[in-house]
Formats: C-alpha cells, structure tokens, sequence
C-alpha cells in the first residue's frame, strides 16, 4: 500500500520460486527479459521515495457474472466468502474445518432444493438464457431487488449464519442451550416483523391497470373460467374484463409481465 498525494494505491508482485517447464525455454527468454522490474519486497514500512512517473491504464470495470444453478451450488459450499466481517468469515468457516467445504450454508443433501423452492419464487427470481452463458442465469426482479434492499444486511448476505453457526457451536461445546438459542432467533424475528411493521415495505407492484379507473386489476376465477376483474369492485364495474380488453400473459415463468391489449368497440 502506497500514498501519493493523499491517495492510496496498492501493488501486487509475483515472484518466480521455481521456472518449471519454463527452464527448457530460458535460453530464448533470457535474451528478450531485461530484469528492470523492480521489487517490492525491498520497500519497508514507512519508507518514502520520490513519485517520478505514472500513468493510466483505461479499462472497462466487468459487473459480476450472474449465477447459475452449478455455480449457485457451489457458491454455498464457499458462501463464507461473501462475508465481509473477517471476525465473522471465521465463524462460519469453523463449521467447515472437517470438511472440504470451506464455510457453507445448507448441507449437500439440502442445496438444491433450497434452491428449488428459491426458483418457484417467480416474482423474486426469474431464470432465462443468457448470451455468453451455457446454463440459465438467475436474476432478481425488480421486485426482487427491492425486496433484498428492505432486508438488513446480515440476512441478504451470509452474516446470519455465521452467527448462528457460532450458536450452534456453543450449543455443541454446552455453553448455551436450545432453549435459549430458539428464544434468540424467536426476538430476533419479531424484530424484523416489528421494524416491518414500523418502517413499511417499499415494493412496486408490478399490476395491470384497469383501464376505465386505473386501479389494479386482478385474475379471479368465474363461471366460464379465469377473468380479469377489477380491484375497484363494486366501484368500478366497467373492469369485468369480457371481450373488450384482451390480456395476453408474455411468459408463464412471470405471470406479472402482462401485456394489456385495449379493443374499441366502433360504432358507424
Ligand atoms: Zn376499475
């Protein structure tokens, strides 16, 4: 870690312990490698020197890829990575010290299903192809994202249960008992439900209007099947949808992306 005016840079360096396959190559190499890079494991701490040269490298900064289900599965074997309490990484990589798993969530006989019922949460989770991606990658919603954003951080990120896999092991060592780790997650749920409660949740719903008042509208199931009707009712009962509005659903894997097809009825 350097400072130059105030700002902060890091530099890495890699060092060549041993050449390998690469010693058959050395006698071309030598010729073309002048050793002018310099080391940094000379550099102390504290030590200052005078800045004579720099410059920018421009490059595009790649977002995440997005997760698949194989790269999801394995993402929970190592999800004490996402933590970013290192105390906390610790506690839920304790978990894991007989194993080759290195700080997971959930067991290999419960993964994919936790990832089934994740899937079946259309409004939350859409999975779709992707240009550059052999399997379907999982996205949020919109929906979803908003979700996540009324969620504290330790329950969007695996922080939850590396606290509790702490518990779990005072439970194992007896330094706490079930009883009172059951009546901690109980308080802390009622927590959640309270500050809920309080604070409200921000999400938009992502409805059909009803085309006569604006209010959303809403499949019921009628006598001759499914229809559109209107959440205004009995206020608005221009919106018992028949033959006038025409609603197409886009996708059944988001039954709440519907396109809304108005047809007038012309008189001449
Ligand atoms: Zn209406």
């Amino acid at each position: 870690m350097f400072e130059i005016e105030g700002n902060q840079f890091h530099a890495t360096q890699s060092i060549l312990v041993e050449k390998g396959w690469e010693i058959l190559h050395s006698a071309e190499k030598d010729a073309t490698e002048e050793s002018q890079s310099f080391d940094l494991s000379t550099l102390k701490t504290n030590s200052s020197a005078e800045c004579i040269e720099s410059s920018v490298d421009k490059k595009k900064t790649k977002p995440p890829k997005y997760f698949t289900e194989s790269t999801l599965l394995s993402a929970m074997t190592r999800a004490a990575s996402f933590i970013d309490d290192p105390s906390l990484r610790s506690k839920l990589e304790a978990k894991d010290k007989e194993s080759s798993d290195r700080g997971s969530i959930g067991t290999e006989a419960t993964r994919a299903s936790i990832l089934g019922k994740l899937a079946s949460n259309t409004n939350l989770i859409s999975i779709a192809s992707e240009k550059g991606y052999k399997e379907k990658v999982w996205k949020t919603t919109k929906q979803g994202q908003e979700f996540c954003q009324a969620l504290p951080k330790e329950i969007t990120k695996p922080d939850i249960s590396a606290m509790w896999a702490e518990k779990q092991a005072f439970i194992k060592s007896g330094d706490l008992t079930v009883e009172a780790f059951i009546q901690d997650v109980d308080s802390y749920i009622a927590e959640r439900i309270d500050a809920l409660v309080q604070h409200g949740i921000n999400i938009t719903a992502n409805t059909v209007p009803c085309p006569a008042c604006g209010k959303a509208l809403i499949s019921r199931a009628g006598k001759y099947g499914k229809f559109w009707s209107c959440t205004g009712y009995p206020e608005c009962d221009k919106a018992t949808l028949t033959n006038k509005v025409n609603l197409t659903l886009r996708q059944e894997s988001n039954p709440w992306s519907v396109s809304i097809n108005v047809q007038r009825a012309t008189r001449d």
